[in-house]
């Protein structure tokens, strides 16, 4: 798949200039789960997971989210493109 993944989030690690996500692969779950999981479940985890079901997109979150220029940007494991 060749796929754009557009973030306005402009505190994260991975967003880039013209809201764009620069990560490899992320995670998106449902708000439940990513308050419940730790954040070292993440996109690269994602074939052992169970899916699960949102009610709308305000249930939904990204948990590959990484506050940026913090040291947490290699614990979930995701390599950031170059
Ligand atoms: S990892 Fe998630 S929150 Fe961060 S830029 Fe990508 S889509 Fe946005």
């Amino acid at each position: 798949m060749n796929q754009h993944i557009h973030c306005i989030i402009n505190n994260c690690h991975y967003w880039v200039n013209g809201n764009k996500c620069s990560a490899n692969e992320i995670l998106v779950a449902s708000d439940e789960f990513g308050d419940n999981r730790s954040d070292a479940i993440d996109a690269t985890m994602a074939q052992q997971l169970t899916p699960t079901s949102a009610q709308s997109c305000m249930a939904t979150c990204c948990k590959t989210f990484v506050p940026k220029g913090s040291n947490q940007k290699t614990s979930d494991g995701i390599t950031k493109m170059a």
